[in-house]
């Protein structure tokens, strides 16, 4: 059969070599096959032909057919410009160009008739049209004033002539092309269960639909085929992790969680920490390796529960570790945990970079008789030297830091796989973590811990800093810390660095009596270590850094969070920054600080800070917002976005429709092999050839 996927596009007529280059390099097409999936960003009603005479300068997108009488050059410079004088019989309208005059002189004969399409408006009281779209009057053209598809194009491929309009025309080739139907991608009884349009006649109306009612049918059947593999694909993984990996059976809850939670749980857990603690266990009972993605928003009381299901893994003579991102917040949770434990008879350890040669083999041959039961850490954690004689539990702290290779090490640690925790502290809404961690169990924590007080926030802009330094002020003269951000990022870093500095001199200027800290990632990592712990213990008064104090710091102390340059943060990275205030008993305060000049997009963003707390919350207004490619986690999630007309925004009820179908089909074809399901399993290996196996952990 004539397969269209190995059918080169330079073959196409009027393409040729150049052109197919244009096509590979900018918009990714090298087969036919690619071509008829370039869909059209939009359509236009082009089955009416309007008169002259009924124009007025108001209208939508507008088609005449008429004749050019004339035409003239006028203008100098930049006001030069060309005046087509266009009549249909019933009046005269000015067609216009500014660019490409050369072209439309050489290209467009007077007294021929033409098809127009344009936008009318008045200009000197004259009605035209700049930069219409003219076509030849031909018998095609006239059968063909339906819907017309608008291609997206770029600059470099309108100047070698790949128009829209170009790309229409060679999508009407194809499509004249096929004598036979393409092949199906979906299995009949979906097709017919679900009442999808075949996916020839999809192809077909998504470029030129019969009428807006047929497009409708033919999108839904590629954004169902799109999401549908989406989810697939990860239910598959899930699929196969689970028939592969056998987990310890952690059958008891014995004395090191006893004793611990009757006698050192300094408070109440949370409904929402007992919920999870409840799922953990049973998962860590099922036979089956756990992964679990733990999400909780900052100050929900993640580490306890990582802490109490350590124990669980503890009672039943395994060892757990906890990786954290950074030294610091290593130290923290060490210093946490052994505090939380104190009393009781855990042996608990910290391995960092910075561990001395000979306390680190120690800690080498604690682990390796068994003698260590909780090990907290760095990367150094997962380094090859270090070896335990019985891992089998491990919590990855703000797992957005580290990459899955990195993950991936652990597993070699111990016999079977350990059970795997991951917190993060980023929400992320449901439909995407559905399709970034389809394949691991979410617990949320939606829940803090009662008496917190709720941070204020204000946004103020930088015009006015009187009140703000008043304000921080009393802060610090009632004992509180302060922060003090500003944005850093690689492209702009030079102008980054001075406004940091800068900020520092003035706050410095402005603040003799207090001591201020600064940290920002280009300095070497002792001294960022030791001005942050300077800051930790309270010595100095102010921090001002960059957004390397983003994760996790612990700072209960700390009251005033003030974000500089506002304006330039994500909604997610402002959360997490808020995050680090609110701690203690203390009223807490988040200022936003931002130039005056704001576009509606970050107008909107800081809107949300100031009127919501709920991580939740802000991660959908962010998903909305800024769409998932750039939200956090999905660039290291391996999982491709590349949809080309459903969205994990606007699609979500879809994508929860298509993901109960495909848990259906895996959960009766588990070995993937009843016969009517074979199209699946083919189409899916030909999607998803080229991705790595990321499922195999988080
Ligand atoms: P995160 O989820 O951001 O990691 P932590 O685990 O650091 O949060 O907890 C934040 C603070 O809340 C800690 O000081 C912790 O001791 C406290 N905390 C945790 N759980 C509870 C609870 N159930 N009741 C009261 N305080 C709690
Ligand atoms: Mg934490």
């Amino acid at each position: 059969m004539f397969d269209l996927t190995i059918q080169d596009i330079k073959y196409l007529t009027g393409v040729g070599p150049r052109r197919a280059i244009l096509l590979n390099k900018e918009v990714n097409i090298y087969s036919l096959h690619d071509l008829l999936y370039y869909f059209p960003y939009k359509h236009i009603d082009r089955s009416r032909i309007y008169s002259i005479r009924e124009l007025h300068g108001s209208m939508p997108y507008i088609q005449l057919k008429g004749k050019i009488l004339s035409m003239d050059k006028v203008g100098e410079g930049y006001k030069k410009r060309l005046v087509a004088h266009f009549s249909d019989g019933t009046g005269v309208v000015d067609l216009v160009w500014f660019r490409g005059i050369k072209y439309v002189e050489k290209t467009f004969k007077l007294n021929r008739e033409y098809i127009v399409f344009g936008r009318p408006t008045v200009f000197n009281q004259r009605l035209n049209l700049a930069h219409p779209d003219i076509e030849d009057v031909s018998e095609e053209v006239l059968s063909n004033l339906g819907l017309r598809p608008y291609y997206n194009t770029t600059e470099k491929m309108k100047r070698a002539g790949l128009t829209s309009r170009v790309i229409e025309k060679m999508m009407a080739q194809v499509l004249s092309m096929l004598k036979a139907p393409l092949n199906e991608t979906l299995p009949n009884y979906i097709l017919h269960k679900e009442k999808l349009m075949p996916l020839t006649e999809a192809i077909e109306n998504m470029h030129f639909p019969k009428n807006p009612v047929k497009y409708r049918e033919a999108e839904y059947r590629i954004k169902f085929e799109e999401l549908f593999y989406l989810q697939l694909n990860i239910l598959r993984y899930a699929n196969e992790r689970q028939k592969k990996y056998k987990g310890y059976v952690f059958s008891k809850v014995g004395s090191a969680f006893n004793d611990f939670f009757y006698k050192n749980l300094p408070f109440e857990l949370t409904g929402a920490q007992k919920r999870v603690i409840k799922e953990i266990r049973r998962d860590v009972g099922s036979g089956i390796q756990m992964n679990r993605l733990l999400q909780g928003d900052v100050g929900s009381g993640k580490t306890l529960v990582a802490l109490m299901s350590m124990l669980i893994a503890l009672d039943n003579g395994y060892q757990a570790c906890m990786m954290a991102p950074t030294e610091i917040l290593a130290q923290q949770h060490f210093e946490t945990i052994q505090e939380l434990l104190f009393g009781l008879d855990i042996h608990v350890e910290l391995l960092t970079g910075s561990v001395s040669a000979k306390k680190r083999r120690s800690i080498h041959s604690g682990l390796l008789d068994g003698s260590i039961q909780i090990l907290v850490g760095t990367h150094a954690l997962i380094e090859d030297t270090v070896q335990f004689s019985a891992l089998g539990f491990a919590v990855i702290d703000e797992q957005h830091r580290f990459g899955v290779a990195q993950r991936a090490k652990l597993w070699t640690k111990s016999k079977l796989p350990p059970h795997v925790l991951v917190m993060t502290a980023t929400p992320i809404p449901r439909t995407l973590a559905m399709t970034i961690y389809g394949d691991l169990e979410v617990s949320i924590i939606d829940e803090l811990p009662p008496g917190r007080k709720p941070i204020i926030t204000e946004h103020r802009f930088d015009s006015n800093r009187k009140a703000l330094y008043q304000f921080i002020s009393a802060q610090v003269k009632s004992g509180r810390q302060i922060y003090v951000v500003y944005p850093l990022i690689e492209e702009s870093e030079k102008i980054d660095l001075k406004n940091l500095e800068d900020g520092y001199l003035q706050i410095q200027n402005e603040f003799p009596a207090f001591k201020i800290s600064k940290v920002h990632g280009k300095m070497k990592a002792q001294e960022k270590e030791e001005q942050m712990q300077c800051f930790a213990r309270g010595k100095t008064q102010i921090m001002v850094a960059t957004t390397v104090i983003e994760v996790g710091v612990n700072v209960p102390n700390a009251t005033v969070m003030v974000i500089e340059n506002a304006e330039r943060f994500g909604l997610s990275q402002l959360h997490q920054l808020r995050g680090r205030v609110g701690r203690g008993g203390e009223q807490s305060y988040c200022i936003l600080v931002s130039s005056f000049k704001l576009s509606e997009d970050t107008r909107k963003r800081l809107e949300i800070m100031v009127q919501t707390n709920d991580g939740f919350e802000i991660a959908e207004a962010d998903l909305k917002l800024r769409g998932p490619g750039d939200l956090e986690g999905t660039q290291q999630s391996g999982v491709s976005f590349d949809l080309k007309v459903a969205s994990i925004t606007r699609d979500s009820q879809l994508m929860r429709y298509v993901r109960a179908i495909a848990t259906k089909i895996i959960q009766d074809d588990p070995l993937y092999k009843k016969v009517e399901n074979k199209i699946l399993w083919s189409e899916l290996s030909r999607l998803y050839k080229r991705e790595k196996n990321w499922g195999v952990i988080s």
